[in-house]
């Protein structure tokens, strides 16, 4: 008796697990049912073939879930099923090694939530919200905002519905040891670290050149990636921290905590050479994530 087709549904996340033991007011005995499932788990997906075996988020919506296995049942290729567990993704490199450019592809393919914390904080201080005012002295002299701060604007926003049924790229969260330590704490687990290596001469060559577009937000450099019309060149803006002398406190930044951070991500970590044109920087991504989408391998 085999089956053609085994759907496992997962939490990826202890929260949300959580968060739906409370929802539906299961008693305590569910965690020992639980501890039960996953002590088993790995022996009993190992006896079916990897190629019938689609994990599926359990912190999907209902009709999302439909359409998996729909799709699935009627033979369209897993790469065609979008979501078939939200990918969370974290990218790491250093000020200007190319994460924002990255984003844009990775978000493109995976339809994951992009969620650039020096974004998120420039917002703020357009905004003149208090965070923006406060985050603001630390941004301008290319220092780092207080950890407490930024952990409070991330949590909030991870715990938002679009990040929980299609994923999150982290691009600038963490950037300490302790930001790091705060995700393992809080239990928001990463399916994969992709690390952008950039020795500092190209950096400094990418952010001398790199100018934002303040009507469509488009990042663009003045010489790898020239804007498309003199209109829209006319307006292209600095930002105020892209100098030589605040960028070596903010390379400084890095590097001081780089190693410390990736230790709290063992396993998953994909270094990536991004001293090289955007189309491979794009294509070597993606390779490494197509591997963590393998669904048996996500576990
Ligand atoms: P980050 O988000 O890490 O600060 P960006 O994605 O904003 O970095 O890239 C910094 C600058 O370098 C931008 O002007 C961008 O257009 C340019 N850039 C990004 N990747 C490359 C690359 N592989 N080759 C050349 N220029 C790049
Ligand atoms: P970025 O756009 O990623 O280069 O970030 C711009 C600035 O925002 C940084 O130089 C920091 O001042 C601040 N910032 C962004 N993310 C963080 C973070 N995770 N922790 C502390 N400060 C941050």
């Amino acid at each position: 008796v085999f089956p053609d087709h085994l759907f496992v549904l997962e939490f990826r996340d202890q929260s949300e697990y959580d968060k739906r033991l409370k929802a539906v007011e299961y008693d305590g005995n569910i965690r020992h049912a639980y501890a039960h499932y996953e002590k088993n788990r790995d022996s009993l997906l190992s006896a079916f073939d990897n190629n019938i075996t689609t994990l599926i988020g359990a912190e999907l919506s209902q009709q999302e879930m439909v359409r998996i296995i729909r799709d699935r049942l009627i033979g369209k290729p897993r790469e065609d099923t979008k979501f078939v567990m939200p990918l969370k993704i974290i990218i790491m490199g250093p000020p200007a090694g190319g994460k924002g450019t990255a984003s844009e592809v990775i978000k493109e393919k995976y339809g994951v939530v992009h969620l650039s914390t020096g974004d998120i904080l420039r917002a703020e201080i357009r905004n003149k919200t208090e965070l923006g005012l406060t985050a603001q002295s630390y941004m301008d002299k290319g220092d780092l905002v207080p950890d407490d701060l930024i952990i409070n604007m991330i949590s909030r926003r991870l715990k938002e519905q679009d990040c929980v049924q299609q994923g999150w790229l982290l691009d600038g969260f963490p950037r300490t040891a302790s930001q790091a330590q705060y995700m393992q704490k809080a239990g928001i687990y990463a399916d994969a670290v992709v690390l952008l290596e950039c020795p500092n001469e190209t950096v400094i060559e990418r952010i001398s050149g790199r100018r934002s577009d303040p009507v469509t937000g488009t990042v663009y450099h003045i010489k790898y990636n020239p804007p498309p019309t003199d209109e829209i060149a006319n307006r292209l803006v600095q930002r105020s921290d892209d100098t030589e002398e605040k960028l070596m406190i903010r390379l400084n930044n890095y590097y001081a905590q780089v190693n410390s951070m990736l230790q709290y991500f063992p396993d998953i970590v994909h270094r990536v050479d991004a001293a090289v044109p955007m189309s491979q920087v794009a294509s070597s991504v993606l390779t490494a994530l197509d591997l963590v989408r393998n669904p048996l391998k996500i576990i």
